[in-house]
């Protein structure tokens, strides 16, 4: 036995995960909620609207350019800061749509998913005791990873419908000990978007405490109204802010996890001093390939928003008519919707019923919550319309079961 074992002993930030409910309480590894609720799926035939993946393909230039690289023996190890092709179309990227000048030999790394750029930032910047704030609901990740990291997780609530924090809560949250603000605009599970005056007071709270920004922006070209606004175009953020992104949702590539960061050079440094021994490199034909499609016509890009769009009004409508309330998303994969109108209050259980009562799998965002601040969000849960048309259709229509109870 090694004092691993933790029905043995439990690490500290196995303690720390354990309290945040991301460890059974004797240590042991509990599945994400997105795995529990994709096997769930699998196991009784349901419409899958839980975890976040398309059911469709995405850009045939992607894909195809994926498959000549394998053909053309792009097949061993790429470079640890990942391929030049890639980094060069990153940067090109950043400074066609937002402006962003970045080097890319110096200020540009890829990643295995935007998973193992929030990984490696979070393991390299934060040391124990240091603090940490996010948002709540936040990713499941990021809990775990501070945990890990021996950080303490600090957050400031966000409150259905509307999901826009409070600004004295907000700087109520951020202190002295603040080591990282992390920002996920587009929001996993929300599908809201930070206005600037709110990225603008994140900035300067981060100036005034000398935190550094992590944003996560892997919803960035799912944006249903208006532009993307990267927190790193503000004045005094782009030198204090590590930007994460991924090709998964911009190409409908989520199993390929190519995922990247772009960051002053001296964070990319410190970033990639972990990074090289988690993953060292991943996805060598699938990095050209997404190299190709962030150099695709702007078009691409704003049709797979207005496809997404025209899907997310389709289960809208389908919960909306089924008895639930909504909040309406402005952007990325996720409706969030209130049971509590059709008679459920707590969404966790709904979530493991729904595939009797409805025939639909969903995730409760009490996942996305600490446990001890679960009451506000108790009746909610996350569907994804990143799916065909007549799936959400025949997804809605088998709702309505529930108001027919
Ligand atoms: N951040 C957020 C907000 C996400 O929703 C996801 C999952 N889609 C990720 C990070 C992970 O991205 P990747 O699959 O590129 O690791
Ligand atoms: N980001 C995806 C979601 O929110 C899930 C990714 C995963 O399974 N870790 O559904």
């Amino acid at each position: 036995m090694t004092d691993f074992d933790p029905a043995r002993r439990l690490r500290p930030w196995q303690r720390t995960a354990a309290g945040a409910g991301l460890l059974a309480a004797d240590g042991t590894i509990a599945a994400t909620i997105f795995a529990e609720m994709s096997a769930l799926a699998i196991r009784t035939g349901a419409i899958n609207l839980g975890q976040g993946f398309p059911d469709e393909d995405g850009p045939a230039e992607v894909l195809e350019a994926a498959r000549a690289a394998i053909a053309d023996g792009v097949n061993q190890y790429p470079p640890g800061t990942g391929m030049p092709v890639l980094r060069e179309a990153i940067a090109r990227h950043q400074s066609r749509w937002y402006g962003i000048e970045a080097d890319a030999a110096s200020e540009v790394l890829v990643t295995a998913g935007a998973t193992e750029a929030l990984a490696a930032t979070i393991l390299a910047l934060v040391d124990d005791g240091d603090e940490v704030v996010t948002f709540e609901p936040y990713y499941d990740a990021y809990a775990a990873l501070i945990a890990r990291a021996g950080g303490v997780h600090r957050t400031v609530p966000l409150t259905f419908p509307d999901w826009q924090p409070d600004l004295d809560e907000l700087s109520a949250a951020v202190g002295p000990r603040t080591r990282l603000i992390i920002v996920n605009t587009p929001h996993n599970p929300t599908g809201a978007v930070f206005d600037t005056a709110t990225l603008a007071h994140i900035v300067a709270l981060a100036e005034r405490h000398d935190a550094v920004i992590v944003t996560d922006e892997v919803y960035e070209h799912l944006v249903f109204d208006g532009r993307h606004v990267p927190i790193a175009t503000l004045p005094g953020a782009r030198e204090r802010t590590v930007t994460i992104s991924s090709g998964g949702k911009t190409f409908s590539t989520t199993g390929w996890k190519i995922g990247w960061l772009v960051a002053p050079a001296h964070l990319v440094t410190a970033i990639l001093a972990v990074k090289q021994y988690l993953t060292y490199v991943n996805g060598a034909p699938f990095q050209p390939a997404i190299a190709a499609g962030l150099d695709l016509p702007d078009a691409v890009f704003s049709d797979a928003a207005a496809g997404l769009a025209a899907k997310r009004d389709v289960l809208a409508a389908g919960l909306g008519a089924a008895g639930f309330e909504i909040s309406l998303p402005t952007a990325g994969y996720f409706i969030v919707a209130d049971a509590a109108p059709l008679g459920f209050d707590d969404g966790a259980e709904l979530c493991r019923r729904l595939p009797d009562l409805a025939g639909v799998v969903g995730v409760p965002i009490s996942a996305f919550v600490h446990p001890e601040r679960r009451a506000a969000t108790r009746s909610l849960v996350r569907f994804a319309f990143c799916k065909r048309l007549e799936v959400l259709q025949e997804a809605s229509a088998r709702l309505t079961a529930l108001g027919a109870r």
